[in-house]
């Protein structure tokens, strides 16, 4: 049972080619039990902020606390938290018994017997029972990915880091240990903090999501949340496949403008953009899943021509074009479409995101949640 409370992280790296900020003023309170992952692009700081918390990075100021003790100075096995890596880092030359037993044998004043019975129990959780006298380099990737988490949890922690753990798998195996992982959390209620760059991983695995970008935090929320209310386009763009449509617009007397549509807004929305942007330069999203197709009756639809229809089994997605914009649609598998023909869509206003041209920030979002602190 353990809480986290990281406070104002902040980690530089220099060298004779200048200083980088990995992780800039990052806060987050990561809950007792919670399952907290962390997202973002490749160099966004996500490593480095899961190894400050693991002590394999110092901290070059802020706090980092687990439990309310303030662990900056605290040694690595000293800090009751476990890591998986992308790797597994296992020792080659020690057989899985011996891969699993050998933090216990050096941190704690287990027995060899007790040892010796948790090893099995969790290789019995982990479906690894049969492979306990093997090495390594005798197990597939999915088998040393077990080992590598039995390894953790054998040791009983008070938090699992998980760097990246299932990158190395191949795309089923990655579904099945998510899965897996996820039930092992829920079983073992173990506060988790989980990185990586896979926005599907991030939303299917997790209680909560902190979306990175150049070390700083974008938004911190909920699944759901993040999904459904971006507070910027960063996060927009970034959580959710296909990606949102995004198309850069003027904005006149209530209506949107640019080469492809005019697009009229109710008075309440007009009204709610101009109070909260600062330019007339702005970005209108919305998700392919929002864009209704209209049924050819509709005087307003915005007239766009289909370029390719890709099947994903039970939706089909639509890539669409109208002049220089790109439009990306989904609808149901049985729509059936030709290339070349021209499909008329709709933009319900209640599914519009809008967004500043200058900061990215979500206008739709109201005041004070726009860029939420984790
Ligand atoms: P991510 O895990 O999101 O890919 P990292 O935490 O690995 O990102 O890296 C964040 C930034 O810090 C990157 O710009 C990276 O190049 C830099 N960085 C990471 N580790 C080091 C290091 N040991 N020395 C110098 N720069 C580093």
């Amino acid at each position: 049972m353990s809480t986290i409370n990281i406070e104002d992280a902040y980690k530089e790296y220099s060298s004779d080619e200048g200083t980088i900020v990995a992780v800039d003023e990052v806060s987050i309170e990561v809950e007792d039990g919670e399952f907290l992952t962390i997202v973002g692009p490749s160099g966004s700081g996500k490593s480095t902020l899961l190894r400050m918390i693991a002590g394999l990075e110092d901290i070059t100021d802020g706090t980092i606390s687990i439990d309310d003790n303030v662990v900056n100075d605290v040694a690595p096995q000293r800090r009751g938290v476990a890591m998986v890596f992308q790797n597994y880092a296992l020792y080659p030359h020690m057989s899985v018994r011996k891969n699993m037993s050998y933090g216990l044998k050096l941190t704690s004043d287990l027995s060899s017997e007790e040892i010796r019975k948790r090893v099995e129990k969790t290789a019995t959780m982990m479906g690894i029972e049969d492979l306990l006298e093997k090495k390594p380099s005798n197990l597939s990737g999915g088998q040393q990915q077990r080992v590598a988490t039995g390894r953790a949890i054998v040791r009983q922690p008070d938090v699992f880091l998980f760097d990246e753990p299932l990158s190395n798998l191949d795309a089923k195996l990655r579904l099945h240990m998510r899965t897996e992982l996820q039930r092992i959390q829920e079983e073992l209620e173990t506060t988790s903090v989980y990185v990586t760059h896979d926005q599907t991983e991030a939303m299917t695995m997790s209680d909560r999501i902190v979306i990175l970008d150049q070390g700083e935090i974008q938004q911190a929320g909920t699944p759901e949340e993040v999904y459904a209310e971006p507070a910027n386009q960063f996060v927009a763009d970034f959580i959710g496949s296909p990606s949102m449509n995004f198309f850069e617009v003027g904005y006149e007397n209530g209506t949107f403008v640019n080469d492809a549509f005019d697009y009229d807004l109710s008075d309440e929305i007009a009204m709610r953009i101009e109070r909260a942007a600062e330019s007339d330069d702005l970005t209108l999203g919305i998700r392919p899943e929002h864009v209704d197709v209209a049924d050819g009756k509709t005087a307003n639809g915005i007239t766009t021509y289909l370029d390719v229809l890709e099947h994903e089994g039970s939706d089909n997605y639509l890539y669409l074009t109208k002049g220089e914009t790109e439009w990306t649609v989904r609808v149901p598998g049985s729509v059936r479409y030709e290339a070349g023909e021209s499909i008329d869509l709709l933009l319900p206003e209640e599914h519009i995101h809008v967004f500043d041209g200058s900061t990215g920030e979500n206008l739709l979002l109201q005041e004070g949640r726009r860029t939420k602190p984790a």
